[in-house]
C-alpha cells in the first residue's frame, strides 16, 4: 500500500494536524487501531484552558514532589515498578524547574494558547460541533486563602500577558457556580476558556469530517517505522505502508516508534483518571479545578466528569482506578449536589514531557512530522498544533516561535541526517 502522508495516532492532536494538512491538499491515511479519540483524548476533563500557561515543574518542585511521595492524597504518583523509565525523566522535570527555565516555557507556553482560541473556534465551526463548546470560562476554587496568596504570581503573570481572569471571593463564588460547596474562600476565572462536553465525541465528528473531504484510515497498529530512500515504510498489522510522508502523533506511544530513528523524546506517561456521576440539573456550570485536591469536576453531556491524578509509568502497566475512588469524597465537597454513584471509571496517558511544552517539529526536509508531548494541554492545543504542523509541511515559516517546541536540544538527535545536516 501506498500513502502521501501516514498519520499515526487519531487522538485530537493527529486528527487537527489531519484537519489542517488536508485543506493544503494532502491526501491523509489515518492509522489508530482503536479508530478516532479513544486514547487520552477521550476522557480528558475537557477543559479547553488558554490561561494555563504554566509549566509543571516550578521553583522548589523537588521538595514539592518528594513531600507528595509521602502523602497517600497527593496528586502525583510513581509505578515502583517501572523506576528506571521514570527516574530520568524526574531528573529533567526537576532542571525544568529552575526560574528561568520555567520563565522561558510560561513564555512558550502563553504563545501556544494564545492562539489556540481562534483556532479551537475554527476547527469547531468548520466541523459543525460549535455545541459541544461551552464559552463560559474554567473556574479554579481554592479552599485555604494561604495558597490564594501564595499564587498571587500566577495572577501576576495574567495581568503582564493580557490574559483575561476575573479574581472572585467566597460570595462572589457562590452566586457564579450556586451549586459550588461551602469552604471556598476565593476563585479565579480564566474567562475565555471553553468547556468541551464530549471530548471523545468530538474527535468522531472531526474523523468524520476528514472522511468526507476523503481521508483514508485503517484500524492498524503501527510497529515500525522506517526510513527507506526517500520515503518511509510503516510495519502494521495489515502488511508494510510505503508513505511519502509521515506525521507521529501516536501521544504517548510516539517514543517507541521513533526511537529506532535516532529521534529520542523526551516522553512519559502521566496517567489520569475519570469516573463519570450520572446527569442532572443544578450542578455546576463549567470545568472547576479545586487548587488543593488537584481533582476537576467537568460538566459533559453524558454527565459530570470527575478527573484528576498524575501517575508516571508505562502505558501498558495496569490502572490503579483507586487512586480516584479516594477522591469522590473531595468531588462531593466540592459540588454537594451530586447523587449517584460514579461509574465508568477510565484512565488515559498524557504524553508528557520535563518542561511541558509539547514537541511540534518537522525533520527530513519536512517528510518526518512530530506532534506529541501536550500532557496536560493537548486538548486545548491540538488545535494549533495542526495549524502549525500544517505551516511546518509547507515549509511557510508559520507565525510561531516554534524553537521552544523543536525535538528537544538537551535530547541529542541521533540521527543528524534527518535534520538535513
Ligand atoms: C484525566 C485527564 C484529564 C485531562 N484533562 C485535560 C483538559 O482538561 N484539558 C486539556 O487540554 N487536556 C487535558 N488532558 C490532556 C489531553 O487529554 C492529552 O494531552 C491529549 O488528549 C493528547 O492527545 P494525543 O492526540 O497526543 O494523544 P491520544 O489521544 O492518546 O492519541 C494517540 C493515539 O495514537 C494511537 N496509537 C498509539 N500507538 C499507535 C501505533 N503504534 N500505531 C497507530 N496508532 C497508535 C492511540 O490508539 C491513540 O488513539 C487530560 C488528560 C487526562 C488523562
Amino acid at each position: 500500500m501506498q500513502t502521501d502522508l501516514a498519520i499515526i495516532g487519531s487522538g485530537i492532536v493527529g486528527l487537527s494536524c489531519a484537519f489542517h494538512l488536508q485543506r493544503q491538499g494532502a491526501r491523509c491515511l489515518l492509522i489508530d487501531p482503536k479508530g478516532a479519540g479513544q486514547g487520552a483524548s477521550f476522557g480528558n476533563a475537557g477543559a479547553i484552558s488558554f490561561g494555563n500557561i504554566f509549566p509543571q515543574a516550578t521553583p522548589g518542585v523537588a521538595w514539592q514532589g518528594l513531600r507528595m511521595l509521602l502523602d497517600a492524597d497527593a496528586p502525583l504518583k510513581l509505578d515502583w515498578r517501572v523506576w528506571p523509565e521514570w527516574l530520568a525523566w524526574l531528573r529533567s522535570f526537576v532542571r525544568a524547574g529552575d526560574a528561568r527555565q520555567v520563565e522561558r516555557a510560561i513564555l512558550a507556553l502563553h504563545a501556544i494558547n494564545l492562539q489556540s482560541r481562534a483556532a479551537w473556534l475554527e476547527l469547531a465551526e468548520a466541523i459543525g460541533a460549535l455545541d459541544l463548546l461551552a464559552e463560559n470560562g474554567y473556574l479554579h476554587v481554592y479552599s485555604e486563602a494561604a495558597n490564594f496568596s501564595a499564587d498571587a504570581w500566577k495572577r501576576r503573570w495574567f495581568e503582564r500577558l493580557g490574559i483575561r481572569h476575573r479574581v472572585l471571593d467566597a460570595r462572589q463564588l457562590s452566586t457564579l457556580e450556586p451549586a459550588l460547596g461551602a469552604g471556598f474562600s476565593h476563585g479565579v476565572l480564566q474567562e475565555d476558556s471553553l468547556g468541551l462536553r464530549d471530548p471523545g465525541g468530538f474527535c468522531q465528528r472531526l474523523a468524520d469530517a476528514l472522511k468526507r473531504q476523503g481521508a483514508e484510515t485503517l484500524p492498524a497498529r503501527v510497529h515500525d517505522l522506517k526510513r527507506a530512500g526517500r520515503a518511509y515504510v510503516l510495519s502494521t498489522d495489515h502488511g508494510e505502508i510505503q508513505a511519502e510522508r509521515v506525521l507521529v502523533a501516536a501521544g504517548v506511544h510516539s517514543k517507541p516508534l521513533l526511537a529506532p530513528l535516532g529521534v529520542k523524546l523526551p516522553i512519559i506517561a502521566g496517567r489520569g483518571y475519570h469516573r463519570m456521576f450520572p446527569p442532572q440539573a443544578g450542578l455546576l456550570r463549567r470545568p472547576t479545578l479545586w487548587i488543593e485536591r488537584h481533582i476537576v469536576l467537568s460538566p459533559m453531556r453524558t454527565g459530570m466528569r470527575l478527573a484528576g491524578l498524575k501517575e508516571l509509568t508505562r502505558a501498558d502497566r495496569p490502572p490503579r482506578h483507586s487512586y480516584l475512588e479516594r477522591r469522590i469524597t473531595d468531588a462531593r465537597r466540592l459540588c454537594p449536589g451530586l447523587i449517584g454513584e460514579p461509574t465508568d471509571p477510565w484512565f488515559g496517558d498524557r504524553p508528557v514531557t520535563p518542561d511541558s511544552l509539547p514537541i511540534i517539529d518537522a525533520l527530513d526536509e519536512g517528510r518526518l512530522l512530530i506532534a506529541t508531548g501536550h500532557g496536560h494541554l493537548g486538548m486545548t492545543q491540538g488545535p494549533i498544533t495542526g495549524r502549525w504542523i500544517a505551516g511546518l509541511a509547507a515549509g511557510s515559516g508559520t507565525c510561531l516561535p516554534l524553537a521552544p517546541f523543536a525535538v528537544r536540544p538537551w535530547e541529542p538527535l541521533n540521527n543528524p541526517s534527518l535534520r538535513g545536516a
